[in-house]
């Protein structure tokens, strides 16, 4: 709807769909896997529009969008001409508007194995059935960053099919990357082979496990990746979730060698910069480490974040450096 309560017209989904693809092509991404349509971030709330090379996997999160999702995939098919649009309807939160969960194909064909550059990096995705649309696509730019800073022996936990540990391979010695999915592992094992990163290991552990074995262990490294899944689902599991972010955070302090860098995120809508800062810092005192914070870092910039909408901006990540 828009403000003056009468249905949209085709004009103006084109001019809003047409302004969300002009944005991206003033950022100079140098990827062909990033997300076209961010929701209310771009003017369409609940619509979701990933391009995975010439292929579109979109997703319609309510009644108002999924109404008109023929008119939505006609205009990506004029504005954009993909080889195919997949519709990744498989997201829980369709169920809470009363929608049917499945995956479809849209229009044109879509593969199951598709290849997709991110920078330096090749990754191959299957958008029918890995996670969310396929990666992580909100963390492009900090991996680059991650990467300006990564040397040494690194350990990237939650690493999913690789995101940050395929770009940390290129400037460390050695990289550790850890995910409880057999998938995923499998997955970033393939990826290292493509890449030729002949110094990148898979674990297949829970990193809430791990991370105090390898601290028993005496185990140090110099770069540290948390990249965790939104702990704090709604608020009532918050005091739970900050328990957890904290958690691992003190032990991702304690395994840094001095000198060392942490990337540490959060994905949790209902945790702040300023609580998610604080979290932080404190569990850098709790491991005795004198922390300095090099970055402050969003979502990437192809996930707009709308001033007006503070929820529109979700993903924190902080560049801290472990000083002694
Ligand atoms: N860093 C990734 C995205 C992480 S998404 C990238 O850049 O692509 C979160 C990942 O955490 C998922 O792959 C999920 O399988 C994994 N995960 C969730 N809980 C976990 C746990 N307790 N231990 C290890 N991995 C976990």
């Amino acid at each position: 709807m828009t403000r003056t309560g009468s249905p949209p017209d085709t004009s103006l989904w084109r001019d809003r769909l047409a302004d969300a693809i002009a944005y991206r092509k003033t950022l100079s991404i140098d990827a062909t896997a990033y997300r076209l349509v961010h929701g209310e971030g771009d003017l369409l709330p609940s619509l979701v529009v990933d391009r995975y090379s010439d292929v579109l996997v979109l997703q319609a999160l309510s009644q108002g969008v999924d109404r008109h999702i023929q008119l939505i995939q006609d205009l990506l098919v004029e504005l954009v001409h993909p080889a195919g649009i997949l519709a990744r309807h498989d997201k829980q939160v369709r169920a809470l508007e009363g929608l049917p969960c499945r995956v479809e194909l849209l229009y044109g064909e879509v593969p199951h194995d598709l290849a997709v550059r991110d920078g330096p990096v090749h990754l191959c995705v299957d958008p029918w059935e890995d996670h969310s649309t396929g990666l992580f696509l909100d963390q492009r730019e900090n991996r680059l960053l991650a990467a300006e800073y990564a040397r040494g022996r690194a350990l990237d936990c939650f690493c999913y099919t690789g995101g940050f540990a395929l770009h940390l391979a290129r400037c460390c010695e050695e990289v550790v990357a850890v995910d409880s999915s057999p998938i995923a592992v499998d997955r970033l094992t393939r990826h290292a082979s493509l890449n030729g990163a002949t110094n990148l290991r898979s674990r297949l552990a829970d990193v809430f496990e791990l991370l105090p074995e390898l601290g028993r262990a005496g185990i140090t490294f110099d770069t540290i990746v948390l990249d965790p899944p939104a702990l704090a689902r709604n608020r009532s599991a918050m005091s739970k979730a900050l328990a957890g972010y904290k958690e691992l955070n003190f032990r991702a302090f304690s395994l840094l060698a001095p000198g060392g860098t942490l990337v540490t995120c959060c994905r949790s809508t209902h945790i702040d910069e300023a609580a998610f800062t604080e979290l932080v810092s404190d569990a850098a005192n709790d491991a005795r480490a004198r922390a300095v914070l090099l970055e402050k870092r969003l979502q990437s910039r192809d996930h707009p974040v709308l001033v007006s909408v503070p929820e529109t901006s979700y993903l924190k990540c902080l560049v801290m450096r472990r000083m002694g």
